[in-house]
């Protein structure tokens, strides 16, 4: 029997009508700018989030390193959550391509408030790195796929601009938090300078992401891009499943919401587990073990062997993530099974 994975929302397959798109796509030579479908993605995504230009990368990771780097130089300071992305997941790309050193600072929630972020930010002198970006994250993976309260996102804008700084949202999910606000995905990027976001999470296409921001930077960005190693040729083939996952699938991101609540109000029943279910906004469900019959590990790797796949973030923590290749009945079925595995472990 095939899985439920609930590992991440990267684990979906394109449909078939991304399939069918992707073998009929246009192509050119994107590095000449004569990719159809690219142009084509990058007009509507720009379009889509209120900027002027946008740029189609293959990876999220791509998309932060390049902004990080277009508003940064050498020798300045990033300022972000403690459990960003940027800082844990990119391999330190930040100090690797961009030179620049992480302020983290450390919040109960992943929400960055403009308080916290004032108290950091370092003007040049004989002794500090100057602080350049501020980089914020929504909805936040680590902190369990909560999004940001539309004002403090403004007030944190708004402050950071007023000091000379630049603002890059790490918008991976960003769908998702529109889906839980209903508003257009534009209202959450204004006040950023650029908004990285991923087209193979919930949106469901097999490769790729997409920065958008202000004209000049994303001629700049192309160059940045190049140097990566992400000038492709006939990328069009993955755009096009791109410009399905982005003027399509973002009407379904609700029914993941809806199965990651159910999984999480399902588990939260279980002895053993703590989930915060004022955390559980969006399709992610982060739950700790507090048992201590069993670990993190342990019940991974139980659950695989009873087909149900997530994510051990530690000794305790674990996650798991809902989208469209994991039906509400599978959601339902892989909630049970985690019940029944914590409520052996304590029979222990
Ligand atoms: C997945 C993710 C990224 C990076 O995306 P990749 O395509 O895997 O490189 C960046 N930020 C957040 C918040 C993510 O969840």
């Amino acid at each position: 029997m095939k899985p439920i994975d609930l590992r991440s929302d990267t684990v979906t397959r394109p449909t078939p009508a991304m399939r069918r798109a992707m073998a009929e796509a246009e192509v050119g030579d994107d590095v000449y700018g004569e990719d159809p479908t690219v142009n084509r993605l990058e007009r509507r995504a720009a379009e889509i989030f209120g900027k002027e230009a946008a740029l189609f990368v293959p990876s999220g990771t791509m998309a932060n390193t390049i902004a990080v780097k277009l508003h940064t130089t050498h020798g300045q300071e990033v300022i972000c959550d403690a459990r960003s992305h940027i800082l844990d997941y990119e391999l330190s790309m930040t100090a690797w391509f961009s030179g620049c050193l992480v302020r983290a600072i450390p919040t109960p929630d992943g929400i960055l408030r403009w308080p916290a972020v004032e108290r950091e930010i370092r003007k040049p002198s004989p002794y500090w790195a100057p602080t350049a970006l501020v980089a914020l994250e929504n909805t936040h993976n680590l902190a369990g796929g909560v999004v940001y309260p539309r004002e403090v996102f403004r007030e944190v804008c708004a402050g950071a601009h007023a000091e000379g700084l630049r603002v890059h949202l790490d918008g991976a999910r960003i769908f998702n938090a529109a889906a839980y606000h209903g508003c257009p995905v534009r209202e959450l990027a204004e006040g950023a300078d650029t908004v990285a976001f991923s087209l193979s999470k919930g949106l469901g296409a097999p490769v790729g992401s997409v920065l958008v921001g202000g004209r000049e930077d994303m001629a700049r960005a192309r160059l940045y891009r190049k140097r990566l190693g992400g000038g492709m040729r006939q990328a069009g083939i993955l755009a096009a499943a791109g410009l399905i996952a982005l003027e399509e699938h973002s009407a379904r991101l609700p029914a993941d919401h809806a199965n990651a609540r159910l999984f999480a109000e399902t588990i939260a029943a279980a002895p053993g587990i703590q989930v915060d279910l004022a955390t559980v906004q969006t399709n992610i469900v982060l739950f700790e073990l507090t048992g201590g019959e069993i670990t993190a590990p342990e019940l991974a790797a139980r659950l695989t062997s009873r087909g149900v796949l997530l994510t051990a973030f530690g000794p305790r923590l674990l996650r798991a993530v809902t989208h469209y290749d994991v039906t509400r009945e599978e959601a339902a079925a892989a909630a049970a099974i985690v019940v029944e595995l914590c409520t052996s472990a304590a029979r222990v």
